[in-house]
This record gives C-alpha cells, structure tokens and sequence, in this order.
C-alpha cells in the first residue's frame, strides 16, 4: 500500500458565518496555528475550501498526529479536529487511505462515508463517492456494518482542486473565534480560581487579553505574583493571553484603609482597581476591561456594589461569569489546568485591609464622597506608570514600541 501523508484538517463553522471577513478570520487561525504547533512536524499549514489543513512531515507517526490534533482542539476558532491522509483524487487511493484511517480508529461495530466534492471537475460525485468507496471499505471490514444514521465511525473524504483527503478520526474543538479577531480587552486577573476562567471565555470569542494583577506589595509578598505568572503560562498554551501588567498596590490600599469608612474600603479599591485598569487599557487600546464576578457570589459582587464599581470607569466591564454557579466555574478551570495553580492560597490585595463588614448596598453618592477625599487621578497615575509588563506568547498581539512607563515619565514636567 502507498505510503499517504498525514494531515489534520481543522474544521470552523463560525468563521464560515463571517462574510466577507471571512479570509482575515481564516488568516487569524492560521497565524495562530502556525505559532501554536511550532513543536510538531508541520510542513505547512493551508485554507482548503472551508478548512484548514495542517500537513504533517514524512514519516510522522500515528501517535504525533493524534497528539498534534489535540494541541489544534484547544486552540480558539477551532470546531472540529480530523486526523486522517491526503492522496490523489482517485477513487483506489481514497479507498486506500480509507481502511489505513478506519485501521487506525480502534473498535467500531458500524460505519458510513461521508465525501464532500467541492470541484465538479472531478467527475464522480458526492453520493456516488460514498457509494462506491463505502462498497470497498465494507469488502476490507467485512465484520462491520453499514450504518447511514448514527454510525459509530464517518470515513469522510474531501475532494478539492487537486488532491483528496481522507479521515475516520475526528475530535471536538473548542470552537469560538481565533484569538485576534475581536479586538483587545483588559481582564483584572487574580490567583484566585474565577478571573482566569472568565480571562479564557473573553479569549474564547476572539479577544486578545491583557491582565493586570493587583499586588498587595509591599504590604505583602509577593507570592500571588507568582502564581499569576503560573496561570498565565497555562493560558499562553492556546494563545489566550499577551501580557500580564502587575500593580504593587499594597500603599495605596493602606493609604484607604486609614481614613475611609471601614464599609466602603473594598468598594474604594474596586473603583481604584478599575480606574488603573482602564489607564492601562487606554495605553493598550484595549475596549473593555473583563473580570471574574458572578452574581452574588461575596459581598462585593452584589447588584449595588456592582454598580458602585461600574460608575468609576467608562469603558464597558464585561463578566463572562455573572451568570454562573461556583461548581460549573470550579469544573472549567480543571479543564483548563489553572485550577491546581488558582486552590493556593496567596496573600493578594484582596486579602489586604478588609473590613470586618463590608457594605453589601453601596449608595453610589457615600461611594463618591468618601473616594473624594483622595488624589484618585494622580493615584492612577501613579499606578499605571509603576505597572511592571510580564509578556507571554500571543501570536495575535503587537505591543506599543514605547512601554507605558516610558511614555508617561516622557511626558512629566510637559
Ligand atoms: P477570583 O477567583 O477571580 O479571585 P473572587 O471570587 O475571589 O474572584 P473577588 O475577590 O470579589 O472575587 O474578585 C472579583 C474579580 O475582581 C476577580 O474575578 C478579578 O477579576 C478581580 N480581582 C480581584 N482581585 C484582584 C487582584 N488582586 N488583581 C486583579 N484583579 C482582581
Ligand atoms: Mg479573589
């Protein structure tokens, strides 16, 4: 039998929706694949009508194919992963590559073939490609039946302009938008176990995301930096985030903590967390800032205190996670990985100078009168110039050639 070679074609039904941006969405994936699968022997990566196909090395053994295709699932914009052959368009090949790829997909009872034609110059079509391939496949795997409604395995063939391919394997992805599509967000990233989860599902829909991480520095250690740094790298496998800026922020909580009502202390911190969150997003060109709230979940997420904080900043606050109980979140940051990383327990600015009883119903007028008493603007200031960028890999992001601190110190005494 010949020998074919591997591919993963990678398949992205949301893209196809996309209309004439269609081709800068399948651009975006492809740039994002190509950084992400840089440890595999790929030859190239390319868009076939509607898909892309990840071609592998000579030589590449079933094993990396499969462990390649699951690095592609959890890549965003990524539907559906197929391991499988590419070979000429010729009804004896396909046939040929078919029982190589059913050989290689464990035990099956049923089976159908599912062949998509998108040349008619190709003289055979669809139904009787399935019809004729289906037949030779059944003579090769006499013991398994032919199954046109939920088959335990699809033989699926793609005949486009030049060649075909050939896949029984396919897996679910991740689905959503490739990482660089939808523009880019500020998302306030704790240690804890909600902000990374609600980091992901931001990226999830396309957005490129930036932290910022809160340090009780040097009111405390710096243990929760490090922990940060930790799930940032697990978020980095699938390209999800670019950078993480980290604010010592342990001073200023101090400086609250001293002489504003014990009540509204977090609701203060929030607001100055927000602000300094959107300083920074304004250097990134960022257009929403993100965090990990749920509804309800502790005093400082009720509908109220919610409101308090919004008022501080005018770029849109998204919360992927409002409307979400704390097991489904729990469940998505072991799929994740951040989970073991997110249950240590780290000393942050949130654990910093709280107040035995924090109000649970902030009056938005008290808020306001009590942050008055502070140089708030020259505190964000402050904050966003000693910001310290910690940089991961994100194919879709292009940082400023002047750092944040550069410009703003540039800018003193004008
Ligand atoms: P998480 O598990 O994400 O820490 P939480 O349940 O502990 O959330 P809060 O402490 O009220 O809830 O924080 C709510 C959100 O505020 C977090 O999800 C995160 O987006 C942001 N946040 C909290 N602490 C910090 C911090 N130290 N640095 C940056 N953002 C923070
Ligand atoms: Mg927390």
């Amino acid at each position: 039998m010949a020998e074919y070679q591997r591919i993963c074609l990678v398949h992205y039904h949301e893209i196809g929706l996309k209309g004439h941006n269609r081709s800068k969405f399948e651009m975006r994936l492809l740039k994002n694949l190509e950084a992400h699968l840089c440890a595999y022997p790929v030859v190239t990566i390319h868009r076939i009508s509607g898909r892309l196909c990840v071609f592998l090395k000579e030589g590449t053994t079933h094993d990396t194919m499969v462990e390649c295709a699951d690095a592609i699932r959890s890549i965003p914009g990524t539907a559906r992963v197929s391991c499988g052959f590419k070979c000429e368009r010729d009804l004896d090949q396909m046939t040929e590559a078919g029982i190589l790829a059913m050989g290689e997909s464990g035990a099956f009872a049923s089976f159908k073939v599912h062949a998509r034609r998108n040349h008619t110059d190709f003289p055979v079509n669809s139904m009787e490609i399935n019809q004729i391939v289906g037949g030779r496949l059944s003579e090769a795997y006499p013991q398994v039946k032919v199954q046109m409604k939920d088959p335990d395995l699809t033989v699926g063939i793609e005949v486009v302009q030049n060649a075909a391919y050939v896949y029984a394997r396919s897996i679910p992805g991740i689905g959503g938008l490739p990482v660089g599509s939808s523009g880019t967000v500020m998302s306030l990233l704790s240690s804890g176990i909600d902000s990374p989860v609600a980091l992901w599902r931001i990226a999830r829909r396309g957005a490129v995301c930036i932290g910022v991480h809160f340090s009780g520095r040097p009111q405390t250690s710096d243990a929760s930096e490090f922990l940060v740094d930790d799930i940032a790298h697990v978020l980095e496998k699938t390209g999800c985030i670019a950078r993480v800026y980290v604010v010592p922020f342990g001073d200023y909580q101090r400086e609250i903590a001293l002489s504003a009502p014990p009540e509204l202390r977090v609701i203060l911190y929030r607001r100055l967390m927000f602000r300094v969150a959107e300083r920074i997003a304004f250097y990134e060109h960022a257009k929403a800032i993100v965090t990990g709230e749920s509804l309800g979940q502790v005093a400082s997420q009720t509908l109220d205190n919610i409101r308090a904080t919004n008022d501080a900043v005018s770029l849109p606050v998204f919360r992927p996670l409002i409307g979400s109980d704390k097991l489904e979140i729990i469940a998505q940051s072991q799929q994740l990985g951040t989970f073991p990383i997110s249950s240590q327990d780290a000393p942050d600015c949130c654990t910093l100078f709280m107040p035995r009883n924090p109000e649970t119903h902030a009056n938005l007028t008290a808020v306001r009168e009590a942050e008055a008493a502070f140089p708030i603007d020259q505190w964000v200031e402050e904050l966003a110039c000693a910001a310290e960028p910690h940089d991961y890999a994100c194919p879709a992001y292009k940082p400023r050639k002047k750092s944040l601190h550069d410009l703003m110190t540039e800018n003193d005494g004008d």
